[in-house]
Parts: structure tokens; C-alpha cells; sequence
């Protein structure tokens, strides 16, 4: 979502909310396993969204995305999926394009159930993937289990983000700074704002890791550089140099036992322990010189993201 929407403390959930917002997660995780299954060269990416929209009003649940508004967009959003494809970063709008080989196809949907609401992305690879493409999928899934495996070991976000930042760029790609994460609960986009990489501007919003949290958690990692605009039709996001970008989300819940992924797919298996910039020296020596670079430490993050505060 835009960045700075919202600037609150976040809401914490009980148990007996978690359960309900489990349970839109997994008509979350169906819908994007069902566009996993459907999706192909030539199907067009409408298709995938009429699918969704079918199977959400199958169980009831409320599409977030469709007539979604923001100030400042004349335009509400028209589907209920987002589909961005290759160059396009976020907020793609499902249409008669085809989907082709080689293509990274961006889904991105959520839903509200009995009054609460689950959020997740994924990133499908098409056929036959160029290697270099491939490589920033399996990133920006390392860094969204960056933060899955770090939130309960960490005090405040600035410490997640950092490692998910610094991962990202030792492998030679670069954060989406314009869109962040965001929390979630009774409304799709709740405070605070979850940012994927860390700096000064940022550092007014940082939070502390606590259970009751629920954030969705979305990095965008771009293979050129960060810089996006947005597209005539008001929603799509690209990036400026035209290069592939991927994003990936899941809406996670810190509890006392640790994250529990609320958007799991239980198909799936479950992601390999990623080493993070504490337990590896960073591979590019260049990434030393800013000051999101430098190890993580309570201390210095501390240092970096929370403010006067709080
Ligand atoms: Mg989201």
C-alpha cells in the first residue's frame, strides 16, 4: 500500500480474533493456490481474477480490493485480485493481456470474513524463467522468511526491516521504497505502516514486536533500481527503469509461540531457514558505506528507527 496513509500505534489481537482472521486467511491462501493452478501461457489475467472473485463469493467473503479507493485516485480499484506482471510492481489491473512464457505474474488479493481481513501475495513463474529472474523470486522470498523467522527474536520492526533490506541488496536488488506493508485486522490497511528497508524518514514510524501484532508483511524487490511511477490508468506501478520486479506477502501474526502465518497455503512446504546479515558478512562491500547497512544490533537499529518516542 502508499506509504504514510496512517501513523497510529497498532491494534493488538486476542487469540479469539487471530482464530477469526485464520480463517480468512485460508480463503486467501485457496485463492492464490487456485491462481498457482490456473495460471499458464494464454490464459488471460482476467480469468484469474473472475476466479477468485467466484471463490470468495462461494464462501462469503468480502473482496478488499474491488471499488477500493485512495485519496487523491480519482479511480477506485476495479477487481479483486492485483496482477502485475514483469516490469509492473504492484496494483496491475486483471485484463485481457495473456499471460506468456517466461513471465513473472504478481497476484495480489485479499478478503474480509465475518469481519475480519487476510491479505497475501505471490510471485508464479511462467514456463521457462530466465535464471537472473528467478534468482530475485527466490530473494524476495528469503527476505518475506527474513522477517518470518526474525519478528519473534527482535524488539522492534527497524531490526526486521534491516535484515530484510540488507539481504535484498547483498544479492544485488533493490527495496521498493514508495509501497510498504501494513497492519491488518478488522480493516485491510490498519497502522502502523511496514516498511521493508530502513532510514531516517522511516524512523518516526518504528514499533515495537510484541504478540497481539498483525501485520502484512510484503516486500517488493526490484532487479534495477527502486524508483516506480504509476501508470495512465491511475493504479498500476512499474518500475522506472523497466526491469522485473517481485513481491510477495503474507499477513503474520506474532504470538507468545512465535509467527504464525495466518495466509499459509497448507499445500505448500514450508520455506528453508534463510542465514541473515548477522550470521554472514555481507557479500558486496559497497552496501558498508549507507547507514541501513551496518549489522543489526539492538543498539544501533534502535539507533536508526525509533525516535523520540515512544
Ligand atoms: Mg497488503
Amino acid at each position: 500500500m502508499l506509504r504514510s496513509l496512517f501513523q497510529r500505534g497498532p491494534e493488538l489481537k486476542s487469540q479469539r480474533e487471530l482464530g477469526l482472521m485464520r480463517e480468512a486467511g485460508k480463503i486467501v491462501a485457496e485463492a492464490l493456490r487456485l491462481c498457482r493452478d490456473l495460471a499458464r501461457p494464454g490464459v488471460r489475467t482476467i480469468d484469474l481474477d473472475r476466479a477468485v472473485e467466484a471463490l470468495y463469493a462461494k464462501y462469503r467473503a468480502q473482496p478488499l480490493f474491488k471499488g477500493y479507493r485512495v485519496e487523491g485516485i480519482k479511480v477506485p480499484f476495479p477487481s479483486v485480485t492485483c496482477i502485475s506482471i514483469n516490469e509492473q510492481v504492484v496494483h496491475g489491473i486483471p485484463s485481457q493481456r495473456e499471460i506468456r512464457d517466461g513471465d513473472l505474474v504478481k497476484i495480489d488479493t485479499a478478503c474480509k470474513l465475518n469481519g475480519w481481513c487476510a491479505d497475501a501475495a505471490i510471485t508464479l513463474m511462467i514456463g521457462n524463467v530466465r535464471p537472473e529472474r528467478r534468482r530475485l523470486v527466490e530473494v524476495a522470498h528469503q527476505v518475506l522468511q527474513i522477517a518470518i523467522q526474525e519478528m519473534p527474536r527482535r524488539r522492534w520492526w527497524s531490526e526486521v526491516a534491516l535484515l530484510m533490506q540488507r539481504h535484498a541488496t547483498t544479492h544485488g536488488f533493490s527495496v521498493v521504497e514508495q509501497y510498504v506493508g501494513h497492519g491488518i485486522g478488522r480493516v485491510m490497511h490498519e497502522s502502523p505502516q511496514v516498511p521493508n528497508y530502513v532510514n531516517r524518514e522511516m524512523k518516526k514510524f518504528d514499533f515495537r514486536l510484541e504478540p497481539g501484532l498483525v501485520l502484512a508483511v510484503e516486500p517488493m524487490l526490484n532487479m534495477g533500481r527502486k524508483d516506480t511511477r504509476v501508470l495512465a490508468d491511475h493504479w498500476t506501478v512499474v518500475t522506472q527503469d523497466g526491469l522485473p520486479s517481485a513481491h510477495v506477502e503474507h499477513t503474520l501474526a506474532l504470538t507468545s509461540d512465535g509467527v504464525e502465518i495466518l495466509t499459509r497455503d497448507g499445500d505448500s512446504a514450508p520455506e528453508a531457514p534463510v542465514p541473515t546479515a548477522t550470521e554472514q558478512p555481507a557479500a558486496d562491500p559497497s552496501a558498508a558505506e549507507s547507514a541501513a547497512q551496518r549489522p543489526a544490533s539492538p543498539q544501533n537499529t534502535r539507533g536508526l528507527l525509533a525516535g523520540s518516542d515512544s
